[in-house]
């Protein structure tokens, strides 16, 4: 694109001024007339598709009407309503009631949110359009929280077709006058200036190869488009442009990094493996023999190791761990795994040290509460080589903690761990390369998600569980059905077996939650009271030792019922417990219910997962809760979790966050392309790795956009 036209400043543009102009940057990042033309329309307005109110039905689904506004009504916190005339106290209205008309017929639209806006917006005898999704309350149709636009204006229609885009917007560019109309206006005079200047953002040859329309049809198209096979064509033009870049970059970063950064070379197994395997009281599932194939390739290939091994709760990722560490070991290095919590470092590091006992190999364990002789021994062990594995929290990333030759360093349960936590792991190298860095993961990451945040690591899958799981039986039940619940427990408790009862972070405040945990433990207690019963207790905000106690007590079978919040959810493991009860479980996301139901269904018994819903729970939440109680398939749940929530919302990327903003691909609709640009993405740079051929000088251009210089996830992990 001709960079003056682009790059002048959105002021200029007919229309907009200083005011404006402000404000369009600070709600929506415009700054010029360049990225006016970016902001792409979220949803379009179908001309031809407004719905009668007459015809509507409550499968109705979403609706778009256009409708006169007969009354506006406001409605008390005790239901009674608020007459106009005088001062109203909108902090006190609940409620704001519209019936509008469209000539064939009336339809109630209710707002109880955004109240004191809408109500001086919406005034009797004004026009409006209204999309939104179709409910029945009381028995009659309504429209809960609709989007409202104007009804599209007379120059829209005239610029395109019988679509209008609807763009982002917020209240305060609302307020200011920056309407849905005024936004088309804004948009036809920003393309009449930048259209013709356009210049085409993807070399010729990949259009040809893809199909692709050029970049002026499909900027054009997507804002104005003229018809819907138009506007098709411009959004795949666009969105696969997006996530092409986004890969070419990632992959890129991989690619001079497998042929610059050499890693530590370990031509052998060794003796350790051996003797460990040979030991091993099981047979490893196909999936841990393939895994631990692929990083004993890595780890001889000459190339650092950068891998993100995912595998279900339960999958038996601890072994491939043990058995990597040994191969390392066997090869004159050390290794370190770095677990999330101290339970759980605790946990490996009595698990990991029988599978070490034949092997001779010195095992130690680093947490925050290590004592300080304790810890003197194993700075001096670690320093002198004679401790080869070392086992800890994020303590031993300390800067006191020196190896003699960290060869490997793996991460258990990656997305509990900062950037900058796991950054540090890197820098502990001593060979002057980098140690190999295998990253452990039980959060199923969607495929689509995984390419996007992980684009630049190679990924493992164990898609197999060790023989003998029994599946866990998932039902949900009402909090009315406590006593039949309570019934049940004591059943269980009966047959020997243990439960854990696990309530949600819910609040913002810890104090709050904690008064919750709490009246759950009380509840539990009184109705399970001692003797013969034995409650626990472990929330976050005992001490280490507190925690660890009442853990175990409940791991030795001392106690019948742990109630805790989710610092259970990862790794811990009690073969004995085999009832999960999970209170107020639309709160938690699916990916996370599934990682909780995984604590049981370890040892032989049958095993149960029980869902208390709240009280007033949206039928969304409960499907579900439905879907949880169908499948016991992470990452199935994980891509279900994804299409419901979207991808800011999913566990374990919250944290980590998205390596970029994508501005018109989204990851969970547009996988297909995601998977289509990634092939491609490889396709050019197995031709061109350092993308420097003059074919390609767009590629290279493009590629140096802020949009594209995406954070290096390779040295994180
Ligand atoms: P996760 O992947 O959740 O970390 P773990 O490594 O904790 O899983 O393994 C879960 C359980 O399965 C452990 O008790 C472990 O000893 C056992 N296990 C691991 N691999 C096998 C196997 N191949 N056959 C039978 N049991 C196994
Ligand atoms: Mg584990």
């Amino acid at each position: 694109m001709a960079e003056s036209v682009l790059q002048t400043e959105i002021q200029y543009l007919h229309g907009v001024g200083p005011k404006r102009a402000a404000l369009l940057g600070r709600e929506l990042g415009i700054e010029t007339v360049g990225d006016l033309i970016r902001l792409y329309p979220f949803r379009y307005i179908d001309r031809s598709e407004i719905h009668k109110i007459a015809s509507l039905t409550p499968t109705a689904a979403y609706v778009q009407v256009a409708g006169l506004v007969k009354s506006a009504k406001l409605y008390g916190k005790a239901g009674q309503e608020i007459l106009e005339g005088g001062v109203i106290k909108f902090n006190l209205v609940s409620r704001l009631s519209l019936i509008i008309s469209d000539g064939t017929g009336d339809l109630e639209v209710v707002f109880f949110k955004g109240v004191k806006w809408m109500y001086t917006k919406l005034r009797p005898g004004t026009s409006w359009l209204f999309f939104g999704k179709i409910s029945v309350f009381n028995g009659r149709l309504n429209l809960a929280h609709p989007e409202v636009d104007t009804l599209p204006s007379p120059e829209a229609m005239e610029a395109g077709g019988t679509m209008v885009g609807v763009y982002p917007s917020t209240e305060n560019l609302k307020n200011a006058g920056i309407t849905g109309k005024v936004m088309t206006k804004l948009m036809t005079s920003a393309l009449g200036m930048a259209l013709p200047e356009i210049r085409e953002s993807l070399p010729e040859y990949i259009i040809r190869e893809k199909g692709l329309v050029p970049l002026r049809y499909a900027i054009r198209n997507i804002h104005f488009p003229a018809d819907t096979a138009a506007l098709n064509k411009a959004a795949y033009r666009l969105k696969f442009e997006e996530l092409f870049y986004l890969q070419l970059s990632l992959l890129k970063q991989k690619f001079i990094r497998s042929r610059e950064a050499h890693g530590i070379m370990m031509p052998k197994v060794g003796e350790a493996f051996h003797r460990c395997y040979d030991a091993l009281p099981f047979e490893l599932t196909g999936a841990q023999k393939r895994v631990i194939t692929d990083i004993r390739d890595d780890m001889r290939s000459g190339s650092q190791m950068n891998r993100l091994l995912q595998g279900d709760v339960g999958s038996g990722k601890t072994m491939v761990a043990v058995l990597s560490a040994l191969i390392a070991i066997g090869n004159g290095y050390q290794a370190c795994i770095m677990a999330p919590t101290e339970v759980l470092a605790q946990q490996h590091f009595a698990n990991i040290s029988r599978y070490l006992a034949p092997t001779g190999v010195e095992a130690a364990l680093l947490t925050g509460s290590t004592g300080v002789k304790e810890r003197r021994r194993i700075h001096a062990g670690i320093e002198d080589g004679s401790i080869g594995l070392l086992i800890g929290t994020h303590a031993l990333i300390e800067e006191t903690v020196v190896f003699k030759s960290l060869g490997l360093a793996i991460v258990d349960e990656q997305h509990r761990f900062g950037v900058e936590q796991r950054s540090k792991l890197w820098s502990k190298s001593s060979a002057g390369a980098p140690p190999h860095v295998l990253v452990m993961t039980a959060t199923p990451i969607p495929r689509t998600l995984a390419m996007t945040l992980y684009g630049d690591l190679d990924v493992s899958l164990i898609n197999e569980m060790p023989p003998g799981r029994k599946p866990v039986q998932t039902i949900q039940i009402g909090e009315d059905q406590r006593s039949s619940l309570h019934r049940f427990m004591r059943d269980q408790i009966a047959l020997g077996r243990q439960i854990f009862v696990v309530y949600p972070l819910i609040f913002e405040s810890e104090k709050i939650d904690l008064a919750n945990l709490e009246k759950g433990y009380e509840d539990i207690v009184a109705a399970f009271p001692f003797p013969p019963y034995k409650v626990a207790i472990v929330h976050g905000q005992q001490s280490a030792e507190e925690k660890q106690f009442n853990m175990s007590a409940f791991a030795a079978g001392r106690a019948n019922i742990l109630v805790s919040t989710t610092v259970i959810e990862v790794g811990v493991d009690v073969p004995n417990a085999s009832v999960m009860v999970i209170e107020s479980a639309e709160r938690f996301g699916l990916s996370q219910l599934h990682q909780l139901r995984g604590r049981v269904g370890r040892g032989s018994e049958k095993s149960y997962c029980v869902l208390v819903r709240g009280k007033k729970v949206a039928a969304e939440s409960r499907k579900r809760l439905d879907l949880l109680c169908s499948t016991e398939d992470g990452f199935a749940l994980a891509e279900a979790d994804l299409k419901m929530r979207g991808p800011g919302d999913l566990e374990g990327t919250q944290q980590s966050g998205l390596p970029v903003e994508l501005s018109i691909a989204s990851l969970a609709r547009d996988g297909e392309i995601l998977a289509d640009a990634r092939a491609y993405a490889e396709h050019i740079l197995t031709g061109d790795p350092t993308i420097s051929s003059p074919a390609n000088a767009i590629l290279a251009s493009e590629l140096r956009r802020d949009k594209y210089q995406v954070r290096d996830f390779s040295k994180i992990s």
